[in-house]
């Protein structure tokens, strides 16, 4: 099957190559499983929607949405591209700050957060996504506690219908995330009477892996419609942040999908922004919060073949399963496969890859036409950027896989592979349980 590769592979005397380093030597190298990430990919497709947006207005901000896949390397990459980043956590947090990226570009994110959480939202200067009046009245104590200001905003849900799997969309009516628009005027009202809680944005995220532009505007349209009616109120919007979602091609061969371009996405969005600030007379600034489109082409899986099994159907059993990428189990989501050390060979049968967990729904990839499989071979899951490592788990007690970087065909580790040890660490024997 002939795909059509993002710019981060390619193919050359029978190899598959990533950020222009030979897949078949790293895994020689660094070991099977392993995640292969071309930085350079990431970098340009940075820039790429950057400069995208900035043809409509230079107040633009892009937020990396860090739960994609939060490797502080790749976190440092793209706060040096200037980037800030949708945090969903302390821990998000504290990566964030430490790749570099200042508080002023960090928007905490989240429908369930601890005090804990708001406390160090707040001591670090940090704005909040608010997405309950609830929230917002903690939010209100420990600020008035603390004497210290904390700009907020409200994450608004449009209630729109969003063309996506189900469990990723989440700016439908049924939603648990954030404050249907028209019950948010109220919410605004109460922070604006507070002391130290200013209100300063407005937040929405629709939904990811979405390959419409369409739904975007609309979405934009409601949320401009609600940030004119604040502003009436008597907020001074500094930012309006329209979340992520916009999907990419996990579809590359037959009836490959048709993923929208950060331009389109701009061309669909940005004029009824602009309109709207001009209408209203107000200038926030443009927030958008990218994960997957940022990073998700940008990396392969490489895992060995074990055995090839013929029965009802053809399995080809490898050294990866969902507890390194549950996409496929998780979401019934496709993704590519190409077989490394034969990247350029004819398919020669129909088979199905499935990894080493101790579950029937352990399938990377259903029914693809390869070229013939056989055991030694090396196995490409490609678009495995976004939500694969940062999803991985240790079930079946099975070490986390390393991660490598590649930048112009040189290739580090930029992180080990976990032991056994690594493991257990954490493992406490109750005192009847020592002898
Ligand atoms: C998950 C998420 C994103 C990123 O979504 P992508 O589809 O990866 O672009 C952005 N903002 C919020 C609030 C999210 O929950």
């Amino acid at each position: 099957m002939k795909l059509s590769l993002p710019s981060s592979l390619s193919i050359k005397d029978g190899h598959l190559f990533c950020g222009g380093a030979d897949c078949v030597r790293l895994a020689e190298e660094f070991g099977t499983p392993l995640y292969v990430t071309d930085e350079v990919h990431i970098v340009e497709n940075f820039r790429r929607y950057q400069a995208a947006l900035q043809q409509y207005t230079d107040k633009v901000q892009l937020l990396y949405a860090a739960k994609a896949n939060e490797n502080p390397v790749i976190m440092q990459t793209l706060a040096a591209e200037g980037a800030g980043a949708d945090v969903f956590s302390l821990g998000e947090m504290r990566a964030a700050l430490e790749a570099g990226m200042p508080a002023e570009k960090l928007l905490f994110n989240g429908s369930s957060k601890t005090e804990a959480d708001l406390r160090a939202a707040i001591e670090n200067g940090i704005r909040i996504s608010v997405d309950s009046v609830d929230e917002l009245r903690q939010i209100d104590a420990i600020s008035r506690e603390l004497k210290k200001q904390v700009k907020i905003g409200f994450r608004c849900n449009p209630e729109i219908d969003v063309p996506t799997h189900p469990k990723i969309a989440t700016g439908i009516k049924n939603s648990k995330f954030g404050i249907p628009a028209d019950m948010i005027l109220d919410a605004y009202r109460e922070a604006l009477a507070m002391e130290y809680v200013v209100p300063v944005g407005m937040h929405c995220h629709i939904g990811s892996q979405i390959l419409e532009v369409e739904p975007f505007g609309i979405a934009c349209g409601v949320i401009m419609q609600v940030a004119a009616e604040i502003t009436k109120l008597g907020v001074k919007l500094e930012f309006v942040d329209f979340g992520g979602g916009l999907g990419i091609p996990y579809h590359r061969g037959e009836n490959a999908d048709a993923a929208p371009t950060p331009e389109e996405y701009a061309a669909a969005v940005m004029p009824v922004f602009v309109e709207a600030c001009k209408e209203n007379g107000i200038s926030p600034a443009f927030w958008v919060e990218p994960g997957r489109w940022m990073v998700g082409e940008s990396t392969v899986l490489l895992t060995r073949v074990n055995s090839v099994k013929k029965v009802h159907k053809t399995f080809v059993n490898v050294d990866a399963g969902f507890n390194l990428l549950i996409r496929p189990a998780m979401y019934d989501s496709w993704h590519e496969v190409v077989v490394a050390n034969k990247a350029d060979a004819e398919d020669a049968g129909v088979y199905t890859v499935t990894g080493p967990i101790c579950e029937t729904g352990d399938i990377l990839a259903d029914d693809r036409k390869l070229p013939e499989v056989v055991a030694g071979d090396l196995i490409a899951v490609l678009d495995a950027g976004a939500y694969g490592y940062a999803m991985s788990s240790q079930y079946n007690s099975r070490p986390r896989c390393a991660e490598v970087l590649v930048n112009a065909g040189q290739a580090e580790l930029m992180r080990r592979a976990e032991t056994f040890e690594d493991m257990t660490r954490t493992v406490v024997i109750p005192s009847w349980h020592r002898k």
